[in-house]
């Protein structure tokens, strides 16, 4: 498979009261052509604000993210019109990313409007080809998002990042506002939108269960590092970073009968702005050794691209 985006020592701090937060903390990855590449790990680990950092709606700190072998972070403002078009998001919550006071179609237009040269006729025939797409039929796209319900609110979102024809989106969250129900129709949806379309995409979520059925790859985020990354079956079936093995215990069992144990964390997650010397996980990490409070582990490559950060995992 080849590269579509090249992420490059990717830094992203903001400060807070006076002190560093690194959001997102030296990450380098290559998403492929065509792959679904999972990123979970819980609240504050910085997987959100990486998606807005590829996305270009919030400026980097440091680092370069190749796109058709271009740094896209030194883009100006009419290449990064053009990446924006092929590059999208999905976001968290339909009902805040979509404008009260506009109808359906207009919010599906929107992006064509602004990042293409499209006739009126044109633009119509793409509305209508993206809306039914995504699920939604002619008659919802008089109507205001009110009038929707949150899944269909988020099909709403989804036509309009399908809209210009984007070779990646990176969907943040998708599901997380949705019943549980509505959940599986629209993970279902976004993978028949992948097959069908060839998407390559980034899916973001705190939902092991929800990464595990959509991803080809996965990233285990933590304090704004990747801690270990490597095909969904490997991370977990086989999981070798002690913080991913936590998360995938914390799965609730597939079946009644299935014995899960529950590993249990020693302390809260540190605040955004402590300073490491050695591993940021060794304060919460039942296997921690004197070495993981004062050298860094690197995302190394273990095995067949299984690659985890932790001086121990073999
Ligand atoms: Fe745990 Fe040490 Fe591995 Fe960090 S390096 S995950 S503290 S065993």
């Amino acid at each position: 498979m080849s590269e579509i985006l090249e992420v490059k020592n990717l830094k992203k701090y903001f400060t807070k009261n006076g002190k560093t937060v690194k959001s997102v903390d030296d990450i380098s990855f290559d998403l492929y052509k065509g792959e679904t590449l999972g990123i979970v790990g819980e609240s504050g680990s910085g997987k959100s604000t990486l998606a807005r950092t590829i996305a270009k709606l919030t400026d980097a700190t440091d680092g370069e993210i190749y796109f058709k072998d271009e740094n896209i972070l030194k883009y100006n403002k009419k290449q990064t019109k053009e990446y924006r078009k092929e590059l999208q998001m999905i976001f968290q919550d339909p009902y805040s990313s979509l404008n009260p006071r506009m109808r359906c179609f207009e919010i599906i237009a929107e992006p064509l409007k602004n990042l293409t040269n499209l006739s009126k006729e044109e633009i119509e025939k793409k509305v209508l080809d993206a809306a039914l797409m995504s699920g939604l039929s002619e008659y919802h796209l008089n109507r205001y998002p009110y009038e929707f319900s949150g899944g269909q609110r988020q099909r709403i979102g989804i036509a309009r990042s399908l809209v210009v024809e984007p070779q990646i989106v990176i969907a943040d969250e998708p599901t997380s506002a949705l019943d549980v129900s509505i959940q599986a129709q629209i993970i279902n949806l976004l993978e028949d939108l992948k097959k069908s379309l060839g998407l390559t995409s980034i899916f973001i979520s705190h939902d092991l269960a929800v990464v595990e059925h959509i991803s080809d790859r996965v990233a285990v985020m933590y304090l704004g590092e990747i801690v270990e990354m490597a095909a969904a079956d490997k991370i977990f079936n086989n999981p070798l970073h002690p913080y991913t093995k936590v998360l995938i215990s914390s799965i609730p069992a597939k079946h009644p009968f299935e014995k899960k144990e529950r590993i249990a964390l020693k302390v809260e997650v540190p605040s955004g702005t402590e300073k490491f010397e050695g591993c940021k996980f060794a304060k919460r990490c039942p296997y921690a050794q004197d070495i993981c409070f004062s050298k860094k582990p690197e995302l190394e490559n273990k095995k067949d691209e299984h690659c985890v950060r932790c001086h121990f995992a073999e």
